[in-house]
């Protein structure tokens, strides 16, 4: 027998997509990815999840949701998908060389940081080069770092990056951050922190570590060597969609499409998105669940009218 529903992935869309579908009886199976939990994983403190007047810590807010998800959908496995195909119904999702059939499919798969695609940056991942502040920062007590990038990602690393580096600076390419008004002006006043606008990286230097930056002045076209013994990139992400690369519609940056009818459908009948994986506009936790929600009663309906 088939499944009804398999979810892919384990955010908070995925996982606020298990809860529904378990209690609408769906028995889904969750294939939460082996790196479970999403970007909130790599998140501290989230101030905008409801419900949580002083706050709470991203994993800690992910082990909440995955246990109230587990309650009504005990079939999490700590697997990643690793092909699809929806040409045909049942669907087929391979796990390595299983193989699981499938009526409904719901995608959650978020997205993961994107990298400038500068030299050294690969080189130095590890090293000195880091998109995750709160998995890094510990390893950098009393040290000089630069972030990159003007959004909130970039100033919520900054911020948690003070607690241990002696000195912070933002670099930016532009003459205004793009984040909001609270999170630039906490970067703006903290003693901590130091903007550098208008300014690019070409290269992050070192052999064996970070030891510092080529940065480029975009008005003046000067370039310098800047000593930093960090570099911590935070200027977006690319949604995790390369195994449904021609199994569903995609746009240009290869968010997946829905059908524009404020319904979770994809472009294949019976396949369902959400979360970050098809938004690009909103990519909140909170939006991510309400579309977790969302796909699993879109699944439930579709299913009960296959009947
Ligand atoms: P974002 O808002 O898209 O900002 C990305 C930043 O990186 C922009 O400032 C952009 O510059 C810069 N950038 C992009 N590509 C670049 C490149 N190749 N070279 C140099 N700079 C580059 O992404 P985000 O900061 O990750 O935030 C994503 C969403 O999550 C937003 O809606 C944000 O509000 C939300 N978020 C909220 C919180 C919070 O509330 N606590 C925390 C994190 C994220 P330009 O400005 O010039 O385009």
């Amino acid at each position: 027998m088939p499944e009804k529903v398999i979810i892919i992935g384990s955010g908070p869309a995925g996982l606020t997509a298990a809860l529904y579908a378990g209690r609408g009886d769906l028995d889904p199976l969750v294939f939460e990815g082996s790196q479970a939990g999403g970007q909130l994983m790599i998140t501290t403190d989230v101030e905008n999840f409801p419900g949580f007047p002083d706050g709470i810590m991203g994993p800690e807010l992910m082990d909440r949701l995955r246990k109230q998800a587990e309650r009504f959908a005990p079939r999490i496995h700590t697997v990643d998908v690793t092909k699809v195909d929806f040409s045909d119904r049942p669907f087929r999702v391979w796990v390595d060389a299983d193989e699981y059939e499938t009526e409904s499919v719901i995608i959650a798969t978020g997205a993961s940081a994107s990298w400038l695609g500068i030299p050294g940056e690969t080189k130095l991942r590890g090293r000195g080069v880091s998109a995750c502040a709160t998995c890094d920062g510990f390893f950098f007590r009393d040290k000089e770092l630069v972030v990159i990038g003007g959004g909130d990602s970039a100033m919520e690393e900054a911020l948690f990056l003070t607690k241990f580096a002696s000195k912070v600076t933002v670099i930016h390419r532009r003459d205004e951050f793009r984040a909001s008004a609270i999170m630039a002006r906490r970067v703006l006043e903290h003693e901590k922190i130091d903007v550098l606008w208008n300014t690019t990286v070409d290269e992050v230097l070192g052999e064996d570590g970070v030891t510092g930056v080529r940065i480029r002045n975009v008005v003046s076209g000067e370039v310098t060597d800047m000593h930093t013994d960090g570099y911590f990139v935070a200027i977006g992400h690319k949604p995790n969609t390369g195994i449904f690369e021609g199994h569903l519609a995609l746009d240009d940056a290869g968010y997946i499409k829905l059908q524009g009818d404020g319904s979770t459908a994809t472009s294949v009948e019976g396949v369902y998105a959400a979360g970050d994986v098809a938004d690009h506009i909103y990519r909140q936790a909170i939006t991510a669940a309400g579309t977790g929600c969302q796909a699993a009663i879109d699944a439930e309906r579709w299913l009960a009218d296959q009947t």
